[in-house]
């Protein structure tokens, strides 16, 4: 079949990767001029695992396995170490590999088949599905003639949009913004990676692979916006912090300030009660973003390009036994992510400095009693 993949993600790369290598004829469009590879250590956990097994690429992502969770630290405002984040409780799966998102985009592209590519610097702009075909315009003004279209575009899905409607009926903001940006000088300083809090916030500097990213969450009502709009996200993360001097923060948000690759998001489930209509289905945050305090979105993305390749190879031109096959396998495992979100950002982000402490003692207690 010939297939229109929106968005070169994880979902996206590896329902290419996976329709590709069964002989579909895949084209990817993505919004970016070029591969997006920003991005904290993401992980790979349960299932996901063998996902990736049975695209045959374990091995190097295994070879690319991090362990950042395990050397961070929460300090105090003098940069002292003060409790360790307990890593065993904050995986959910016996085994978990932890690798640089930038890492495992590039593993997934690189693996695509001959028969996927990847057409940079355009989106989809609008799309009919007449029932037996679904016809697609671009931004760019080209069109194209598709049998499935595959909505991989991330929590702001433009697919999902145009197929299923409005944001506001799917996303549930969880209260909480999520920053990231570079911070070259600190980049190979090596040291242990360290998270600040002050109420309702927390600001940290973690570094991996020779990269050093400074990296903001706080708690906030939901914030109307341009997700698109760099500057007006970079104004949002520094009137959340105004006032706030204590330990790194100015310098953090002097990267911030900086960084033209910025990455801002907000902890957003998707819940939907279906990701597939007609010709169309979502794969990954587009269709069931569990948000980054669940761990599990890149699990997801992972999962969901495997049972929808496996159930288009299983039912062939039946592409709505398919889809149904594919969200039935899918949903215990979106169920099982979305229900985990509470406990990380509590933990992340106490709302006031007698929490803070409370939740610094906890885990050093904890600690103790590991030794
Ligand atoms: C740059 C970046 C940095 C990230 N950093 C982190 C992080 O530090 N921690 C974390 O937990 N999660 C992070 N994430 C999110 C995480 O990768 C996902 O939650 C998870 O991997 C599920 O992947 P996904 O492919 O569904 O969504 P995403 O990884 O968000 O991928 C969606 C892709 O679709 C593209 N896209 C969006 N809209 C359109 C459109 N209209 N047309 C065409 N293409 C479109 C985007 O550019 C992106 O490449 C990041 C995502 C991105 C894009």
């Amino acid at each position: 079949m010939k297939i229109l993949v929106s968005g070169a993600g994880i979902a996206g790369l590896a329902c290419a990767r996976e329709l590709g290598a069964r002989g579909h004829d895949v084209t990817v469009v993505e919004y970016g001029r070029g591969l997006r590879l920003s991005g904290t250590p993401i992980d790979i956990r349960g299932d996901a695992i063998e996902a990736v097994d049975r695209m045959g690429l374990l091995t190097k992502v295994r070879a690319r396995r991090v362990r950042m969770s395990e050397r961070t630290w929460f300090v105090d405002g003098a940069g002292e170490p003060v409790a360790r984040i307990p890593f065993a409780e904050v995986s959910d799966s016996d085994d978990d590999i932890e690798l640089l998102r930038e890492d495992l985009v590039r593993i997934l592209a690189d693996a695509l088949p001959g028969t996927a590519a990847i057409r940079f610097d355009d989106s989809i702009e609008a799309l009919t599905d007449t029932g037996g075909r679904v016809d697609v315009r671009f931004a760019s003004g080209r069109t194209g003639r598709y049998d499935l279209v595959i909505g991989a575009d991330g929590q702001h899905s433009a697919v999902r949009r145009l197929v299923f409607g409005a944001e506001e009926d799917y996303l549930r903001h969880l209260g909480v913004y999520f920053a990231l940006a570079e911070h070259p000088a600190e980049a190979g300083t090596g040291g242990a990676n360290a998270i600040y809090n002050v109420p309702g916030r927390m600001a940290g500097l973690f570094r991996y692979g020779g990269k050093a990213v400074a990296v903001f969450q706080f708690r906030s009502e939901a914030i109307d916006h341009d997700h698109r709009d760099l500057d007006a996200q970079k104004r949002i993360l520094l009137d959340a912090f105004a006032g706030h001097r204590s330990w790194r923060i100015p310098e953090l948000l002097d990267a911030a300030r900086v960084d033209p690759g910025f990455y801002f998001t907000s902890a957003s489930q998707i819940r939907m009660p279906t990701w597939h209509r007609g010709r169309v289905a979502l794969v990954g945050d587009a269709g069931y973003s569990p948000a980054f305090l669940s761990g599990r979105g890149t699990s997801l993305a992972l999962t969901g390009a495997r049972f929808l390749a496996e159930g288009l190879q299983r039912y062939d031109t039946d592409h709505a036994a398919a889809f149904a096959r594919y969200e039935a396998r899918q949903r215990p495992y979106v169920a099982f992510a979305q229900g985990r979100v509470d406990g990380g950002r509590d933990r992340m982000l106490p709302m006031t400095w007698e929490a803070i402490a409370a939740r610094n003692a906890a885990l050093q207690e904890a600690d103790a009693g590991a030794a």
